[in-house]
């Protein structure tokens, strides 16, 4: 893993203002500023790991943390009776541009399938 600090360090850290939703002692729940879908949240270990590979392998029990923030997201933002999406993009082929692991919580409306 690189050393260099990605965006959500600063996040984290309130250098960068983000539209927090939730917060536990080891994660961090933001709006995405490029919303894919109505409802669009990013979750994020508090701690860094590259990918959800290296947080799974490093720490189960944090990447557990991290999907029940997501759920808790889920049910905050009245998402848990129609259903949602949570996605963990994982290098390059899958579009990962922020390298700090992060579930995307999307739903609030219909989603379409995804791949190509
Ligand atoms: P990835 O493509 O790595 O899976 O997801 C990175 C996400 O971070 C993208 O959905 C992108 O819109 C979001 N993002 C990029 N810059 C910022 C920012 O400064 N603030 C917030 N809240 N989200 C950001």
């Amino acid at each position: 893993m690189s050393d260099a600090e990605t965006l959500f360090e600063r996040i984290i850290a309130r250098e960068i203002p983000a539209d927090i939703v939730y917060e536990t002692d080891d994660t961090l729940a933001f709006r995405d500023i490029n919303p894919q879908a109505k409802t669009h949240v990013l979750v994020v270990p508090k701690k860094r790991y590259r990918n959800v590979a290296e947080l799974a392998a490093a720490d189960p029990r944090l990447l557990a943390e991290v999907v029940t923030t997501a759920a808790k997201v889920a049910e905050l933002e009245g998402l848990t009776r129609d259903g949602y999406r949570v996605v963990f993009n994982t290098d390059e082929h899958a579009g990962q541009t922020v390298f700090h692991v992060h579930a995307h919580v999307l739903g609030g409306e219909q989603l379409g399938f995804f791949g190509r």
